[in-house]
């Protein structure tokens, strides 16, 4: 029968599907819950949250904020659910995952042009539209084939994340920048925090000492020794971290003309230069813990975490070599990949991940052109930074107003909150007009 076929009814493809239905187009959507499972998931609903119930900030000061409400305006099935089953949590948007994900599933279940199949998918469709939606935890035998498509070492599997900072947040009072065993001529690409003695410990002590995040079975297994976490590192001994990431070896502080003690090394994360990650700080902490203990780094007092390090199994392709920013597959344009293999991070970038390949899709499948989101817009620019960020370095991104080119002709207020909101408000009127421009006779 004729449609376009979803891979994975999580977020992303629970999403994707139901704007290609609504959009009149038939939808098969492939889900294996219950026959086989992640490891992860517990219950056999669509769009089941597996770990924090929130889909983060609904203030428009901050970028989920901002997210939340683009989806709401595009309008996006997950997130009128979750506004319905929203928990009290702050200005957070947390729900009640279980009423969540079973809500979603009537939802799909009810369309009449959606049908729902039970299946693990093995092999790749082909002669017609298709969105690939698996996510993190994609099923190795269908990875196996999507790494013959994509042919390694596109697909990666990898287990660790490195804390990333919101570069604005840095007190630059405490760093230098420079490479190791650079000169004052060669180039400078490293943001170097110098720890004293004291410092050091400290940090060394807490990281040993830290409340870690409990693993599933599934994860216990996957450390390696050139990737190890950094609180494992930190209890091996109190000097491991000071012959390891944090040596000081070939750098010097301009300001002491001396060798530092220890140093942290934060490393540039996108072509902006409004992110940076910290290097070898791959780390199972918990995220409170993360947030207490990288304060001792004087450089980090005030730190704005976009991206906590993370420890599982995270399954996702090279978006940036092998996606255009429709989210169509270069080497084969009637294939689409969104969610976390596409390398889209935090629940509402899934969800949004599944909206433009699901507005893609139908478009495509309709014999319209596809979009590329407007930039200036939070959904924009994470596509943007999945399709065009550094293929070499790419990792998963969530969204934070770190991914808009801001300049000075912007005219934007000093002040962060301002700044953030008159971010926030622009990227609401681009969005605006782009659903009046495609959502006309559609809801
Ligand atoms: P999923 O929601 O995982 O959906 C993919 C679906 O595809 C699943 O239902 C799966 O059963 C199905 N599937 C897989 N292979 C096949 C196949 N071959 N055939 C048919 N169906 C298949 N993000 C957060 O924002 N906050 C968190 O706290 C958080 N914690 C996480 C903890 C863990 C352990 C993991 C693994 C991930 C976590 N994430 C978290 C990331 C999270 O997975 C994503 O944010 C989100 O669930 C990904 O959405 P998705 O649609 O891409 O994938």
């Amino acid at each position: 029968k004729k449609g376009v076929i979803v891979i994975g009814g999580g977020l992303a493809g629970s999403e994707a599907a139901w704007q290609i239905a609504q959009r009149g187009v038939p939808v098969f959507l492939y889900e294996m819950r219950p026959f086989e499972t992640t490891g992860a998931h517990s219950t056999d609903h669509l769009a089941e949250i597996v770990c924090s119930n929130s889909l983060g900030s609904n203030l428009l000061s901050n970028a989920s904020g901002l997210l939340l409400q683009e989806l709401r305006i595009l309008n996006s099935l997950l997130v009128r659910i979750a506004d319905s089953c929203a928990l009290p949590a702050g200005k957070a948007l947390a729900v009640d995952r279980e009423k969540f994900s079973l809500t979603v599933t009537q939802h799909i279940l009810k369309h009449p042009l959606i049908t729902l199949i039970r299946k693990e998918v093995v092999d790749l469709p082909t002669g017609t539209v298709c969105i690939i939606a698996t996510g993190p935890l994609t099923s190795p035998r269908f990875a196996e084939k999507l790494q013959q498509l994509i042919q390694s070492p596109f697909l990666y599997f990898y287990d660790a994340l490195c804390p990333l900072i919101d570069a604005h947040s840095i007190d630059f009072n405490y760093t230098f920048k420079a490479s190791r065993y650079s000169d004052s001529n060669s180039s400078a690409d490293y943001i170097n925090c110098p720890l004293t003695q004291d410092q050091y410990i400290e940090l060394s002590q807490e990281l040993a000492q830290g409340e870690r995040v409990k693993l599933h079975d599934f994860e216990k297994e996957i450390f390696f020794e050139g990737c190890l976490p950094i609180e494992i590192m930190a209890k091996r001994g109190l000097h491991t971290l000071r012959f390891g990431p944090l040596r000081p070896t070939g750098l010097i502080d301009p300001r002491t003309k001396k060798r530092p003690y220890a140093v942290v090394q934060l490393r540039q994360d996108n072509i902006a230069a409004s992110l940076y990650n910290m290097v070898g700080f791959q780390t199972n902490l918990t995220f409170k813990e993360q947030d207490r203990i990288f304060r001792i780094i004087p450089a980090l007092q005030k730190a704005e975490f976009v991206r906590y390090g993370q420890l599982h199994r995270n399954t996702f392709i090279n978006s940036p070599k092998l996606l255009f920013p429709t989210l169509q597959f270069k080497i084969l344009p009637l294939l689409f990949f969104a969610g976390q293999l596409a390398g889209f991070e935090g629940y509402a970038g899934n969800i949004a991940s599944g909206l433009v390949a699901g507005i893609n899709g139908a478009r495509i499948f309709q014999g319209q052109e596809p979009l590329v989101f407007p930039r200036q817009t939070i959904i924009g620019e994470l596509v943007w930074y999945m399709t065009h960020a550094e293929p070499e370095y790419f990792q998963p991104m969530k969204a934070n107003f770190g991914l808009f080119n801001v300049s000075l002709e912007d005219n934007l207020p000093q002040d962060k909150i301002s700044r953030t909101l008159a971010l926030s408000q622009r990227s609401l009127k681009k969005i605006e007009a782009l659903a009046r421009q495609i959502n006309e006779g559609y809801s």
